[in-house]
């Protein structure tokens, strides 16, 4: 695995498909910086080797060129966060973004148009991706995020670049962090899978049951397994048509060995709503009218346990319905246990959509070994996927 340590930049000039899809309030200000800083290290060791980069992203969907999707608006945060100066050109293909690329001198950081106002982008086009190729002397792929697309500029455009392509280092981390949770972790090893839907994770869970030894089931989807064991849910969230699936999950998991553990008891709510009144009810026997919304207080204790276990950990997935202040304690609690096993030497990785957003709502971000910058690519990852930005390097 080829990554920027093993290049020297020096007078090379580095085109760096970077992730600055970065969130913009109504007076264009970068609201979450996350993605320009992960990005920093890349581009520091290329300028420091003597190189320059040329940095492509996207930004949001445009339709065509729509100028409140310019990458123009983030220039000023960009090099405030780099601490170097940053040239911005209002293209990413053709004479003017060949002439400000050809003009760029070591040290120096270009940052080109929105890729994406060239529908042969999201296309994965083999002309535009040929063109972006003319801009750099060497490839780098440091965009987690868009890793599971092949579009022209994360996938298609390293063909040009062959034996002058590799990670950068936000990437090579990401990948490191998936391979010691599904290949080489310390055992044993622990998912923790919570959140809404059963449906979304089955692949998921199916493939990483021959990397873990243990399963924790939190969150909405877990009633589904309990329904299908037999328990009363009340109006807890399910899915009636995969409860079957459910079923044959449980056996897949006694036959690989893995320890699969699902709530003992919920917060059950009787309204979607923080201030619903509430009750503490064993998960099997929620009453009718009432719907569990968070992990139990037995249920806690158990996770903890495991958790405290372990060596390796996985979390995707809130415990409950975090976004309500009222139903947040059991994903807060999971954070705190995992925090804690974390200090004591296990590896942590959190991410995949919302529980990523809970760990930073409740600032456990640093207290975890690594946090995913990929909702959709770290989830096809753990899938089993080799994704189309990766294998584009690889090959
Ligand atoms: P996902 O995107 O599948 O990871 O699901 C995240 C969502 O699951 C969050 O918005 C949570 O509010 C929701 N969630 C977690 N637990 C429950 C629950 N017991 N009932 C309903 N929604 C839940």
């Amino acid at each position: 695995m080829k990554t920027i340590n093993d290049f020297n930049f020096e007078n090379k000039k580095a085109l760096i498909r970077v992730d600055f899809n970065v969130p913009l309030n109504d007076k264009f200000e970068v609201t979450d910086t996350t993605r320009i800083v992960s990005a920093k290290p890349t581009i520091i060791k290329i300028l420091e080797d003597g190189g320059s980069c040329i940095l492509m992203s996207h930004l949001g969907r445009p339709k065509g060129v729509q100028d409140e999707f310019s990458l123009g608006h983030i220039v000023e945060t960009v090099k405030d966060i780099l601490g170097v100066e940053v040239i911005f050109v209002k293209a990413c293909v053709g004479e003017t973004a060949e002439a400000a690329a050809a003009k760029l001198e070591p040290g120096q950081i270009l940052l080109l148009e929105n890729l994406r106002f060239h529908a042969e982008e999201t296309a994965g086009d083999i002309a535009f991706a040929e063109q972006l190729s003319k801009l750099g002397d060497i490839y780098v792929n440091d965009a987690f995020g868009t890793a599971h697309r092949a579009h022209a500029s994360t996938t298609i455009v390293a063909q040009f670049f062959e034996g002058k392509k590799c990670f950068g280092t936000l990437l090579a981390q990401e990948i490191e962090s998936i391979k010691k949770v599904l290949e080489t972790g310390e055992k044993p090893v622990l998912a923790i899978l919570g959140g809404a839907k059963v449906s979304s994770k089955i692949t998921i869970i199916e493939n990483i049951l021959d990397a873990v030894d243990h399963l924790i089931i939190g969150g909405g989807m877990a009633f589904t397994f309990v329904k299908a064991q037999g328990g009363k849910i009340g109006n807890s969230i399910c899915e009636d048509d995969k409860m079957e699936l459910a079923l044959d999950i449980l056996k897949q998991a006694e036959a690989k060995n893995v320890k699969v553990h699902i709530p003992i008891d919920t917060i059950a709510a009787d309204a979607f709503s923080n201030d619903a009144n509430t009750q503490t009810v064993d998960i099997n026997v929620i009453p009718d009218g009432w719907e569990g919304v968070d992990a139990g207080p037995k249920s806690r204790a158990q996770f903890h346990e495991v958790v405290m276990q372990c060596k390796t950990i996985l979390w995707n997935g809130p415990l409950g319905v975090f976004e309500m202040e009222s139903f947040a304690g059991g994903t807060i609690e999971l954070g705190n246990s995992i925090a804690e096993a974390t200090k004591n030497g296990a590896f942590s990785l959190v991410g995949g959509g919302d529980s990523v957003a809970a760990v930073k709502q409740f600032g456990f971000d640093d207290k975890v070994s690594y946090v995913s910058t990929g909702g959709g690519a770290m989830l096809e990852s753990l899938e089993g996927k080799t994704l189309p930005g990766i294998a584009a390097i690889l090959k």
